[in-house]
Protein backbone atom coordinates (compact mmCIF):
# COMPACT_ATOMS: atom_id res chain seq x y z
CA UNK A 1 0.00 0.00 0.00
CA UNK A 2 1.35 3.35 -1.10
CA UNK A 3 1.60 6.07 2.00
CA UNK A 4 1.85 9.74 1.32
CA UNK A 5 2.08 12.39 3.82
CA UNK A 6 3.28 15.57 1.71
CA UNK A 7 5.01 15.93 -1.18
CA UNK A 8 8.06 18.29 -1.65
CA UNK A 9 11.12 18.92 -3.12
CA UNK A 10 12.39 19.65 1.02
CA UNK A 11 15.88 19.07 1.22
CA UNK A 12 15.48 17.48 5.18
CA UNK A 13 13.85 14.45 2.81
CA UNK A 14 16.05 11.30 2.56
CA UNK A 15 14.98 8.64 0.04
CA UNK A 16 16.29 4.96 1.84
CA UNK A 17 16.19 2.68 -0.93
CA UNK A 18 16.88 -1.46 -0.63
CA UNK A 19 15.77 -4.47 -2.17
CA UNK A 20 13.13 -4.89 -0.55
CA UNK A 21 11.04 -3.69 2.85
CA UNK A 22 9.28 -5.59 5.29
CA UNK A 23 6.70 -4.66 8.21
CA UNK A 24 3.33 -5.38 9.80
CA UNK A 25 0.87 -3.13 10.31
CA UNK A 26 -2.27 -2.55 12.37
CA UNK A 27 -5.43 -3.89 10.59
CA UNK A 28 -7.72 -1.13 9.72
CA UNK A 29 -9.92 0.04 12.50
CA UNK A 30 -7.71 -1.95 15.09
CA UNK A 31 -5.67 1.39 16.90
CA UNK A 32 -7.19 1.87 20.11
CA UNK A 33 -9.12 -1.53 21.03
CA UNK A 34 -7.65 -2.86 24.01
CA UNK A 35 -9.53 -6.26 24.44
CA UNK A 36 -7.53 -7.91 20.99
CA UNK A 37 -8.53 -10.86 19.03
CA UNK A 38 -6.93 -14.06 17.54
CA UNK A 39 -2.86 -13.69 17.00
CA UNK A 40 -3.31 -13.83 13.34
CA UNK A 41 -6.31 -11.22 13.25
CA UNK A 42 -3.86 -8.59 15.05
CA UNK A 43 -1.70 -7.62 11.71
CA UNK A 44 -1.65 -7.51 8.22
CA UNK A 45 2.17 -8.05 6.62
CA UNK A 46 3.29 -5.93 4.37
CA UNK A 47 6.11 -6.41 1.77
CA UNK A 48 7.50 -3.72 -0.99
CA UNK A 49 10.09 -4.79 -3.48
CA UNK A 50 12.53 -1.53 -4.54
CA UNK A 51 11.58 -0.01 -2.00
CA UNK A 52 11.55 3.61 -1.40
CA UNK A 53 11.52 4.26 2.47
CA UNK A 54 11.06 9.04 2.72
CA UNK A 55 12.36 10.43 5.73
CA UNK A 56 11.63 13.64 6.97
CA UNK A 57 15.35 14.25 9.05
CA UNK A 58 14.08 17.21 10.81
CA UNK A 59 11.21 15.39 12.44
CA UNK A 60 12.80 12.09 12.66
CA UNK A 61 9.54 10.35 10.90
CA UNK A 62 8.37 8.83 7.91
CA UNK A 63 6.60 10.65 5.16
CA UNK A 64 6.31 7.10 2.74
CA UNK A 65 7.54 3.74 1.99
CA UNK A 66 6.35 2.50 -1.49
CA UNK A 67 8.20 1.50 -4.67
CA UNK A 68 10.85 3.95 -4.90
CA UNK A 69 10.27 5.04 -8.62
CA UNK A 70 6.66 5.94 -6.85
CA UNK A 71 8.45 7.81 -3.55
CA UNK A 72 11.12 9.30 -5.94
CA UNK A 73 8.47 11.22 -8.03
CA UNK A 74 6.84 12.21 -5.24
CA UNK A 75 10.14 13.51 -3.75
CA UNK A 76 12.66 14.39 -6.72
CA UNK A 77 14.75 16.50 -5.07
CA UNK A 78 15.40 14.14 -1.96
CA UNK A 79 19.11 13.25 -0.90
CA UNK A 80 19.03 9.08 -1.69
CA UNK A 81 20.99 6.54 0.05
CA UNK A 82 21.01 3.71 -1.57
CA UNK A 83 21.35 -0.01 0.26
CA UNK A 84 21.33 -1.88 -2.77
CA UNK A 85 20.68 -5.88 -1.88
CA UNK A 86 19.41 -4.53 1.57
CA UNK A 87 16.28 -5.77 3.39
CA UNK A 88 14.53 -2.63 5.34
CA UNK A 89 13.25 -4.10 8.87
CA UNK A 90 11.36 -1.81 11.77
CA UNK A 91 13.33 -1.74 14.78
CA UNK A 92 12.93 -4.59 17.08
CA UNK A 93 11.36 -4.27 19.98
CA UNK A 94 12.47 -6.38 22.93
CA UNK A 95 9.95 -6.40 25.90
CA UNK A 96 11.55 -7.60 28.77
CA UNK A 97 15.47 -8.47 29.66
CA UNK A 98 17.83 -7.73 32.68
CA UNK A 99 20.35 -5.29 32.64
CA UNK A 100 22.62 -6.65 35.23
CA UNK A 101 22.22 -10.04 33.72
CA UNK A 102 24.05 -9.30 30.21
CA UNK A 103 27.55 -11.15 32.02
CA UNK A 104 25.64 -14.59 33.52
CA UNK A 105 23.93 -15.32 30.57
CA UNK A 106 24.08 -19.20 30.20
CA UNK A 107 24.63 -20.34 33.77
CA UNK A 108 23.82 -23.72 33.89
CA UNK A 109 21.69 -26.21 35.61
CA UNK A 110 19.14 -24.60 38.22
CA UNK A 111 15.05 -24.00 37.28
CA UNK A 112 13.95 -20.49 38.22
CA UNK A 113 14.13 -20.25 42.27
CA UNK A 114 17.52 -21.67 42.49
CA UNK A 115 19.40 -20.33 39.55
CA UNK A 116 18.35 -16.64 41.23
CA UNK A 117 19.55 -17.55 44.64
CA UNK A 118 23.22 -19.55 42.95
CA UNK A 119 23.88 -17.13 39.85
CA UNK A 120 21.04 -13.67 39.53
CA UNK A 121 21.42 -11.93 43.06
CA UNK A 122 25.13 -12.47 43.32
CA UNK A 123 25.65 -11.10 39.69
CA UNK A 124 22.86 -7.67 40.99
CA UNK A 125 24.74 -7.20 44.02
CA UNK A 126 27.41 -6.07 42.13
CA UNK A 127 25.57 -2.63 40.69
CA UNK A 128 25.39 -1.04 43.90
CA UNK A 129 29.09 -0.32 42.45
CA UNK A 130 28.79 2.77 39.66
CA UNK A 131 31.92 1.57 37.80
CA UNK A 132 30.54 -1.69 37.07
CA UNK A 133 27.01 -0.16 35.72
CA UNK A 134 29.05 2.48 33.77
CA UNK A 135 30.65 -0.39 31.95
CA UNK A 136 27.74 -3.03 31.45
CA UNK A 137 25.66 -0.09 30.31
CA UNK A 138 27.78 1.09 27.42
CA UNK A 139 28.35 -2.80 26.19
CA UNK A 140 24.41 -3.61 27.42
CA UNK A 141 23.19 -0.93 24.74
CA UNK A 142 25.90 -1.79 22.12
CA UNK A 143 24.67 -5.20 22.25
CA UNK A 144 21.03 -4.19 21.84
CA UNK A 145 21.83 -1.85 19.18
CA UNK A 146 23.83 -4.26 17.07
CA UNK A 147 20.87 -6.54 17.06
CA UNK A 148 18.43 -4.07 15.59
CA UNK A 149 16.63 -3.59 18.89
CA UNK A 150 15.39 0.31 19.06
CA UNK A 151 13.15 0.31 22.05
CA UNK A 152 14.23 -2.05 25.06
CA UNK A 153 11.65 -2.75 28.56
CA UNK A 154 14.23 -3.52 31.10
CA UNK A 155 14.79 -4.12 34.80
CA UNK A 156 18.04 -2.77 36.06
CA UNK A 157 18.92 -4.02 39.70
CA UNK A 158 17.79 -3.21 42.65
CA UNK A 159 20.23 0.08 43.33
CA UNK A 160 19.62 3.61 42.11
CA UNK A 161 22.76 4.21 40.83
CA UNK A 162 22.56 1.20 38.44
CA UNK A 163 19.41 2.62 36.89
CA UNK A 164 20.49 6.15 36.31
CA UNK A 165 23.41 5.14 35.00
CA UNK A 166 21.15 2.69 32.33
CA UNK A 167 19.17 5.60 31.27
CA UNK A 168 22.44 7.91 31.21
CA UNK A 169 23.76 4.67 28.80
CA UNK A 170 20.15 4.71 26.84
CA UNK A 171 20.33 8.73 26.03
CA UNK A 172 23.79 8.59 25.11
CA UNK A 173 23.11 5.32 22.22
CA UNK A 174 20.21 7.18 21.16
CA UNK A 175 17.72 4.33 21.48
CA UNK A 176 14.66 4.23 23.18
CA UNK A 177 13.86 2.11 26.48
CA UNK A 178 11.57 2.04 29.34
CA UNK A 179 14.10 1.38 32.32
CA UNK A 180 12.56 0.13 35.93
CA UNK A 181 14.47 -0.13 39.54
CA UNK A 182 13.67 -3.47 40.34
CA UNK A 183 12.39 -3.54 43.99
CA UNK A 184 13.03 -5.78 46.38
CA UNK A 185 12.75 -5.89 50.04
CA UNK A 186 11.92 -9.09 51.61
CA UNK A 187 13.38 -13.05 50.80
CA UNK A 188 16.87 -12.01 49.16
CA UNK A 189 20.33 -11.47 49.99
CA UNK A 190 20.38 -7.77 52.03
CA UNK A 191 22.76 -6.80 48.79
CA UNK A 192 19.73 -6.77 46.46
CA UNK A 193 17.03 -5.23 48.90
CA UNK A 194 16.43 -1.55 49.40
CA UNK A 195 13.78 -0.66 52.27
CA UNK A 196 10.76 0.60 51.32
CA UNK A 197 11.07 4.60 51.73
CA UNK A 198 14.43 4.57 50.22
CA UNK A 199 13.37 3.00 47.15
CA UNK A 200 10.10 4.80 46.76
CA UNK A 201 12.55 7.84 47.52
CA UNK A 202 14.97 6.68 44.82
CA UNK A 203 12.10 6.27 42.19
CA UNK A 204 10.84 9.55 42.68
CA UNK A 205 14.10 10.88 41.44
CA UNK A 206 14.71 8.94 38.59
CA UNK A 207 11.05 9.35 37.40
CA UNK A 208 11.52 13.11 38.02
CA UNK A 209 14.70 13.10 36.28
CA UNK A 210 14.31 10.71 33.16
CA UNK A 211 10.30 9.75 32.72
CA UNK A 212 9.50 11.26 29.48
CA UNK A 213 13.01 12.25 28.69
CA UNK A 214 13.81 13.26 24.88
CA UNK A 215 10.34 11.45 24.55
CA UNK A 216 12.55 8.13 24.06
CA UNK A 217 13.28 7.40 27.67
CA UNK A 218 10.48 5.73 30.14
CA UNK A 219 9.93 4.89 33.60
CA UNK A 220 8.16 1.47 34.89
CA UNK A 221 7.60 0.46 38.38
CA UNK A 222 9.41 -2.73 38.79
CA UNK A 223 8.62 -4.94 41.52
CA UNK A 224 10.46 -8.23 40.58
CA UNK A 225 8.02 -10.38 41.79
CA UNK A 226 5.41 -11.60 44.52
CA UNK A 227 7.86 -13.18 46.63
CA UNK A 228 10.49 -10.45 47.15
CA UNK A 229 8.16 -7.34 47.84
CA UNK A 230 6.82 -7.03 51.38
CA UNK A 231 2.88 -6.02 51.60
CA UNK A 232 3.88 -2.94 52.54
CA UNK A 233 6.45 -2.27 49.82
CA UNK A 234 3.52 -3.23 47.17
CA UNK A 235 1.49 -0.96 48.19
CA UNK A 236 4.08 1.62 48.09
CA UNK A 237 4.52 0.98 44.68
CA UNK A 238 1.12 1.09 43.52
CA UNK A 239 0.49 4.49 45.09
CA UNK A 240 4.14 5.72 43.30
CA UNK A 241 2.55 4.35 39.99
CA UNK A 242 -1.01 6.10 40.92
CA UNK A 243 1.37 9.39 41.77
CA UNK A 244 2.86 9.26 38.31
CA UNK A 245 0.01 7.40 36.02
CA UNK A 246 2.00 7.40 32.86
CA UNK A 247 4.96 5.51 34.37
CA UNK A 248 5.03 1.41 33.20
CA UNK A 249 4.63 -1.42 35.63
CA UNK A 250 6.64 -4.40 35.02
CA UNK A 251 7.26 -7.55 36.43
CA UNK A 252 6.48 -11.47 36.51
CA UNK A 253 4.09 -14.03 36.92
CA UNK A 254 3.65 -17.94 36.82
CA UNK A 255 7.05 -18.14 35.14
CA UNK A 256 7.02 -21.80 36.63
CA UNK A 257 5.93 -24.58 38.84
CA UNK A 258 8.06 -24.32 41.68
CA UNK A 259 7.44 -21.07 41.75
CA UNK A 260 3.80 -21.61 41.80
CA UNK A 261 3.92 -23.89 44.54
CA UNK A 262 6.19 -21.44 46.64
CA UNK A 263 3.91 -18.67 46.25
CA UNK A 264 0.63 -20.39 47.11
CA UNK A 265 2.78 -21.12 50.24
CA UNK A 266 3.56 -17.98 50.83
CA UNK A 267 -0.35 -16.37 50.12
CA UNK A 268 -2.29 -19.01 51.20
CA UNK A 269 -5.63 -17.16 51.30
CA UNK A 270 -4.89 -15.87 48.01
CA UNK A 271 -7.46 -16.93 44.94
CA UNK A 272 -4.93 -17.20 42.55
CA UNK A 273 -1.25 -15.56 41.59
CA UNK A 274 -2.66 -12.38 39.62
CA UNK A 275 -5.06 -11.19 42.66
CA UNK A 276 -2.08 -10.95 44.46
CA UNK A 277 -1.02 -8.30 41.78
CA UNK A 278 -4.58 -6.87 41.29
CA UNK A 279 -4.99 -6.56 44.97
CA UNK A 280 -2.65 -4.03 45.48
CA UNK A 281 -3.53 -1.58 42.68
CA UNK A 282 -0.68 -3.11 40.26
CA UNK A 283 -2.49 -4.32 36.97
CA UNK A 284 -3.79 -2.56 34.40
CA UNK A 285 -3.31 -1.63 31.13
CA UNK A 286 0.32 -0.21 31.21
CA UNK A 287 1.61 -3.48 32.97
CA UNK A 288 3.71 -5.90 31.41
CA UNK A 289 3.76 -9.05 32.99
CA UNK A 290 6.54 -11.45 32.23
CA UNK A 291 5.75 -15.08 31.46
CA UNK A 292 2.56 -15.89 32.29
CA UNK A 293 2.50 -19.58 31.37
CA UNK A 294 0.83 -21.31 33.87
CA UNK A 295 -1.96 -18.37 33.95
CA UNK A 296 -5.68 -20.53 34.34
CA UNK A 297 -8.15 -19.41 32.40
CA UNK A 298 -9.76 -17.06 35.27
CA UNK A 299 -6.75 -15.29 35.00
CA UNK A 300 -6.05 -15.26 31.45
CA UNK A 301 -9.63 -13.61 31.44
CA UNK A 302 -9.02 -10.81 33.44
CA UNK A 303 -5.83 -9.98 32.08
CA UNK A 304 -7.43 -9.16 29.34
CA UNK A 305 -9.82 -7.23 30.88
CA UNK A 306 -6.97 -5.19 32.53
CA UNK A 307 -5.47 -4.59 29.13
CA UNK A 308 -2.50 -5.75 30.21
CA UNK A 309 0.27 -7.74 28.29
CA UNK A 310 1.89 -10.80 28.79
CA UNK A 311 5.50 -10.97 27.10
CA UNK A 312 6.53 -14.35 26.19
CA UNK A 313 10.01 -14.75 26.55
CA UNK A 314 10.68 -18.39 24.96
CA UNK A 315 14.13 -18.80 25.05
CA UNK A 316 14.00 -17.96 28.53
CA UNK A 317 11.10 -20.33 29.04
CA UNK A 318 13.14 -23.37 27.71
CA UNK A 319 16.60 -22.57 29.06
CA UNK A 320 15.34 -22.80 33.19
CA UNK A 321 13.05 -25.50 31.71
CA UNK A 322 9.85 -23.50 33.31
CA UNK A 323 7.42 -24.72 30.40
CA UNK A 324 5.54 -24.32 26.95
CA UNK A 325 3.60 -20.81 26.55
CA UNK A 326 0.00 -21.63 24.90
CA UNK A 327 -0.06 -18.66 22.98
CA UNK A 328 -3.14 -19.45 21.14
CA UNK A 329 -4.85 -19.79 24.39
CA UNK A 330 -3.29 -16.74 25.53
CA UNK A 331 -4.21 -14.97 22.99
CA UNK A 332 -7.60 -16.20 21.99
CA UNK A 333 -8.64 -14.97 25.69
CA UNK A 334 -7.99 -11.37 24.09
CA UNK A 335 -4.60 -10.71 26.12
CA UNK A 336 -1.90 -8.29 24.37
CA UNK A 337 0.87 -10.24 23.88
CA UNK A 338 5.02 -9.31 22.71
CA UNK A 339 8.04 -11.04 22.80
CA UNK A 340 11.07 -10.64 25.48
CA UNK A 341 14.33 -12.17 25.33
CA UNK A 342 13.91 -11.84 28.75
CA UNK A 343 18.32 -12.12 29.13
CA UNK A 344 19.95 -13.56 31.76
CA UNK A 345 17.20 -16.77 31.75
CA UNK A 346 17.30 -15.55 28.11
CA UNK A 347 19.95 -17.01 25.55
CA UNK A 348 20.26 -14.35 22.80
CA UNK A 349 19.95 -10.92 22.56
CA UNK A 350 18.77 -11.16 19.22
CA UNK A 351 15.24 -11.19 18.82
CA UNK A 352 15.71 -13.20 15.79
CA UNK A 353 16.78 -15.92 17.66
CA UNK A 354 14.05 -15.29 20.18
CA UNK A 355 11.24 -15.69 17.14
CA UNK A 356 13.15 -18.68 16.41
CA UNK A 357 12.36 -19.80 19.58
CA UNK A 358 8.84 -18.80 19.86
CA UNK A 359 8.25 -20.70 16.88
CA UNK A 360 9.58 -24.01 18.42
CA UNK A 361 7.87 -23.41 21.51
CA UNK A 362 4.33 -23.32 19.76
CA UNK A 363 5.42 -26.24 17.18
CA UNK A 364 5.77 -28.78 20.82
CA UNK A 365 2.31 -27.15 20.73
CA UNK A 366 1.35 -28.25 17.27
CA UNK A 367 0.32 -25.02 16.57
CA UNK A 368 3.42 -23.32 14.35
CA UNK A 369 3.56 -19.31 14.42
CA UNK A 370 3.39 -18.00 10.66
CA UNK A 371 6.10 -16.32 10.23
CA UNK A 372 4.43 -12.78 9.48
CA UNK A 373 3.11 -13.53 13.28
CA UNK A 374 6.62 -13.48 14.39
CA UNK A 375 7.39 -10.65 12.72
CA UNK A 376 4.77 -9.05 14.31
CA UNK A 377 5.88 -10.26 17.71
CA UNK A 378 9.47 -8.63 17.68
CA UNK A 379 7.79 -5.46 16.27
CA UNK A 380 4.39 -4.17 16.45
CA UNK A 381 3.05 -6.06 19.53
CA UNK A 382 5.98 -4.25 21.73
CA UNK A 383 4.48 -0.88 20.76
CA UNK A 384 0.89 -1.74 20.98
CA UNK A 385 1.46 -3.28 24.72
CA UNK A 386 3.39 0.32 25.62
CA UNK A 387 0.83 2.27 23.80
CA UNK A 388 3.34 3.76 21.18
CA UNK A 389 1.74 1.90 18.02
CA UNK A 390 0.95 5.66 16.47
CA UNK A 391 4.63 6.31 17.20
CA UNK A 392 6.53 3.36 16.56
CA UNK A 393 6.49 -0.51 15.72
CA UNK A 394 5.81 -0.42 11.84
CA UNK A 395 7.36 1.77 9.02
CA UNK A 396 4.37 3.37 8.06
CA UNK A 397 3.98 7.25 7.04
CA UNK A 398 3.97 9.59 10.32
CA UNK A 399 5.84 7.27 12.91
CA UNK A 400 9.32 7.75 13.77
CA UNK A 401 11.86 6.43 11.50
CA UNK A 402 13.37 3.39 13.61
CA UNK A 403 14.35 1.29 11.25
CA UNK A 404 17.11 -1.69 10.44
CA UNK A 405 18.87 -2.52 7.25
CA UNK A 406 19.77 -6.15 7.01
CA UNK A 407 22.00 -7.99 4.41
CA UNK A 408 22.60 -11.84 3.83
CA UNK A 409 26.09 -11.40 2.46
CA UNK A 410 27.56 -12.27 6.17
CA UNK A 411 25.56 -15.26 5.92
CA UNK A 412 26.07 -17.16 2.36
CA UNK A 413 23.69 -20.02 3.84
CA UNK A 414 20.77 -17.70 4.18
CA UNK A 415 22.05 -16.10 1.03
CA UNK A 416 21.76 -19.12 -0.97
CA UNK A 417 18.25 -20.21 1.20
CA UNK A 418 16.87 -16.48 0.11
CA UNK A 419 17.65 -17.19 -3.74
CA UNK A 420 15.59 -20.52 -3.46
CA UNK A 421 12.62 -18.74 -1.87
CA UNK A 422 9.62 -17.48 -3.94
CA UNK A 423 7.60 -15.02 -1.76
CA UNK A 424 8.66 -12.53 1.11
CA UNK A 425 7.06 -14.39 4.13
CA UNK A 426 9.26 -17.44 2.76
CA UNK A 427 12.40 -15.04 2.86
CA UNK A 428 11.27 -13.81 6.49
CA UNK A 429 11.12 -17.14 7.33
CA UNK A 430 14.62 -18.43 6.62
CA UNK A 431 15.80 -15.34 8.12
CA UNK A 432 14.32 -15.85 11.51
CA UNK A 433 16.56 -19.62 11.43
CA UNK A 434 19.11 -18.40 10.38
CA UNK A 435 19.03 -14.74 12.08
CA UNK A 436 22.03 -12.96 14.10
CA UNK A 437 24.07 -9.92 14.81
CA UNK A 438 25.82 -10.47 11.66
CA UNK A 439 22.70 -9.40 9.33
CA UNK A 440 22.96 -6.14 10.80
CA UNK A 441 23.93 -3.29 8.18
CA UNK A 442 22.54 -0.18 9.63
CA UNK A 443 20.24 0.83 12.44
CA UNK A 444 18.13 3.86 12.42
CA UNK A 445 16.56 5.29 15.25
CA UNK A 446 13.82 8.06 14.57
CA UNK A 447 15.81 8.68 11.06
CA UNK A 448 19.06 9.10 12.79
CA UNK A 449 21.78 6.58 12.20
CA UNK A 450 22.96 5.04 15.18
CA UNK A 451 24.73 1.89 13.81
CA UNK A 452 26.88 1.64 10.54
CA UNK A 453 28.72 -1.33 10.81
CA UNK A 454 30.38 -0.92 7.17
CA UNK A 455 32.00 2.49 8.86
CA UNK A 456 32.18 0.72 11.88
CA UNK A 457 30.38 2.80 14.22
ZN1 LIG B 1 12.59 -11.61 33.71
Amino acid sequence: MVQVAGKSGNSSIVLHRAAELWHVTSPAGSSGTIRRGRLGDRFRFEAISDVGLAVDESTGRIIEASAFSVAKAHHPGARVIDHGDGVIVPGFIDGHLHFPQLDVMGSHGKHLIQWLDTFIFPAEARFSDRSVAESTAARFTKELAANGVTMSVAFSSVHPVAADVLFDAFEKSGLRAVVGKTSMDVNAPASVLLECSADIEAQEMLIKKWHGRQGRLFYAVTPRFVLTSSPTQMKALADLHRRHPDTFIQTHISECEGEMESVAAAFPNARDYLSIYEDYGLINDRTLLGHGIWLTDSERERVAGWGATVVHCPTSNAFLGSGLLDLKKTCDAGIEVALGSDIGAGTSLSPWATMLEAYKVQALRSQPLEPEALLYLATLAGAEALHMDAEIGSLEAGKYADFQVISFSKKPLLAERVACTRSAAERLFATVVHGDDRLLKKLYVGGQCRVDVEHGN
